[in-house]
């Protein structure tokens, strides 16, 4: 611990104090003496309080993008799962009974998905305060809808590779 010693003002006599110290009482005479923090002391606390501000908007933007992706990852187990149910329903049932008309409203329910659920997410993407660097940025827009659109379609192309092979294991 750093100690300076400074004259007492009103006694003459020398008191001692630690860095970090902002009041100080003369041993001698009890004066009550106000220490000012050093320039670059200041200057120091200035950093360390604009780099927690950093810190502190990143961690946010870090938690809502987690959430937005989380949200994203509910919607691919969405277009999977249709999938394998629009499968089940057009496959196990016969030609215009209600399981097929079902079936095949799922499957148009799924394509438009394809469509309109990206663009809802992209402008779902939150917005990235400045402090956020560049590189950490989700960038909305259209680019990010075809990303969305074609992980989605992907995972539904998996799930009917799934579903036919488990219906050709099956031996049908
Ligand atoms: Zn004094």
């Amino acid at each position: 611990m750093e100690i300076t010693a400074i004259q007492c003002p009103k006694c003459g006599g020398d008191i001692n104090y630690k860095a970090g110290d902002r009041t100080v009482k003369c041993p001698y005479c009890d004066l009550m003496l106000e220490i000012k923090a050093e320039p670059a002391e200041i200057e120091l606390e200035k950093t360390k309080k604009e780099y927690r501000d950093i810190e502190q908007f990143r961690q946010e933007y870090a938690k809502k993008t987690k959430r937005w992706k989380r949200r994203t990852y509910i919607y691919y187990a969405a277009a999977f799962l249709l999938t394998i149910a629009t499968f089940l329903l057009v496959t196990f049932s016969k030609n215009h009974s209600g399981g097929y008309e079902a079936g095949k409203g799922m499957f148009l329910l799924l394509c438009f998905s394809f469509l309109a659920v990206p663009l809802i997410f992209t402008q779902m993407v939150p917005v990235a305060p400045k402090e956020v660097e560049e590189q950490l940025r989700i960038k909305s827009g259209f680019l990010c809808a075809v990303k969305i659109a074609g992980m989605a379609l992907l995972i539904s192309l998996a799930g009917a590779l799934i579903f036919f092979l488990i219906f050709n294991a099956l031996g049908r």
